[in-house]
């Protein structure tokens, strides 16, 4: 059977679901929304196995922006995805995200901060003298700098803000559909619908790829080649005997990261990207503690000398091998094939703005509230990286 929807969304993760909020809350569209996801569980999805990381501390303009829009965004949720007067609770931990800098990586450390501040971030640059007393169980040997947000930084939820876009999505009248988009039918420069594993067809107005890590798989459908891979991430939960403050989400020089957890801590760290070939399994790295985590979080945190691994998981970026940034907006070749992907770590902060912006798109055919033209599928084209240096 072929039916139609005026907009299709494969894959209703964060993304989709943010962007099918953004869409039905607008009071412009009048349009039928139709998210197709193939895992309701969403077990394996990069959302439900994320960090729920939010911070100012990027090195591009527009990153900066779309947090500073999402710490804002989160100040109101409640109120926006109540159903019924029930409000989601996203569980905002404003502890802050402390960078920590060797001299080589002062400059740009400062100058990152320089760019945070002139945008509105509320950064502070901290010496050894000053990161000492304000975190005394911080080992300052190496350390020229560290830059700590104490206010818009911190953690949520992350499933708990996909559920909340998807429950009011589905509240303002979108259509949540389990099947996997098995196909992409294309004619005169034009998507015009989908077919599907259960081995249904939908026509479609627009198409937009929200397929998170398998979104490169998905655009392939249409022949499009979309440099976006699934990368695995190895988190690890440690237990500590000693009892700490509650840390700010700390990132080391050499890239290890840690935070709070409930009352355990976790730990991450991304490979070299030579070693960090594209990944089918979630099998999690266990040597990666061993080998690279805990010699460092040792002699950073010295609390951590003693500590015991309690459980480990991995988790799949979204992630772009041309310049670790999102690619938004329409196809240069099939106009009505939007793309919401690449977020290369930072997705879950990045979901209101990217949802908002999507919606925009849409329904007015421009970006509005923050312009995100930057991050264009054209840039892949012209070779023109937007580069992040700040990617976790
Ligand atoms: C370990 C880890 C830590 C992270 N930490 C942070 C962090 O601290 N802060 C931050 O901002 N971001 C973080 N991220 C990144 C963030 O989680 C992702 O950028 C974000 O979740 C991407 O959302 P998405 O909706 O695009 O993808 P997903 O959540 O993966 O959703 C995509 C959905 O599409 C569905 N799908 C795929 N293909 C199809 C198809 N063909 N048909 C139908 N459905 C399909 C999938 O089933 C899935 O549910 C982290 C990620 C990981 C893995």
């Amino acid at each position: 059977m072929t039916r139609h929807a005026d907009v299709v969304i494969a894959g209703g993760g964060i993304m989709g679901s943010a962007i099918a909020y953004f869409l039905g809350a607008d009071p412009d569209f009048h349009g039928s929304i139709l998210v197709a996801e193939r895992d309701p569980s969403y077990a394996t999805c990069a959302t439900a196995l994320s960090w729920g990381g939010i911070r100012q501390q990027f090195s591009t303009p527009e990153n900066i922006r779309m947090s500073l829009y999402a710490a804002a965004f989160l100040r109101t949720a409640g109120e926006a995805l109540a159903v019924a007067g029930a409000a989601p609770d996203l569980a905002f931990r404003e502890q802050g995200y402390l960078f920590l800098a060797s001299e080589s990586g002062r400059p740009v450390l400062e100058s990152n901060l320089r760019l945070q501040l002139s945008l509105g971030a509320e950064v502070q640059l901290l010496d050894p003298g000053a990161l000492q007393s304000r975190f005394p169980w911080l080992n300052i040997e190496g350390i020229a700098a560290g830059a700590f947000g104490p206010r818009n930084e911190g953690w949520i939820d992350p499933s708990a803000l996909m559920h909340g876009f998807a429950r009011k999505a589905r509240a303002l009248g979108a259509e949540y559909l389990r099947d996997e988009v098995t196909g992409i039918d294309t004619a005169q420069g034009q998507v015009t619908g989908i077919r599907l594993a259960s081995g249904g067809a939908v026509k479609c107005g627009t198409l937009v790829n929200a397929a998170g890590p398998q979104a490169g798989a998905l655009a392939a459908l249409a022949g499009v080649e979309l440099p976006i891979r699934p990368r695995k991430r190895t988190s690890f939960v440690f237990d500590c005997r000693e009892s700490l403050p509650p840390l700010p989400l700390t990132i080391d020089p050499s890239g290890v990261a840690v935070r709070p957890e409930g009352s355990q801590h976790i730990a991450i760290v991304s490979p070299p990207e030579d070693r960090d070939p594209d990944s089918a399994d979630l099998e999690p790295d266990r040597d990666l503690f061993e080998e690279s985590i805990w010699p460092v979080l040792a002699k950073r945190i010295p609390a951590f000398g003693a500590v015991k691994v309690t459980g480990a998981w991995a988790g799949h970026y979204d992630y772009n091998t041309f310049d670790q940034n999102a690619i938004l907006g329409p196809h240069p070749k099939f106009g009505n094939f939007l793309f919401c992907n690449g977020f290369s770590g930072h997705g879950i902060q990045q979901s209101p703005a990217a949802g908002r912006a999507l919606a925009e798109l849409i329904v007015h055919g421009e970006y509005r509230a923050l312009d995100l033209s930057a991050f264009a599928f054209s840039r892949i084209a012209a070779g023109r990286e937007l580069k992040e240096l700040n990617v976790v």
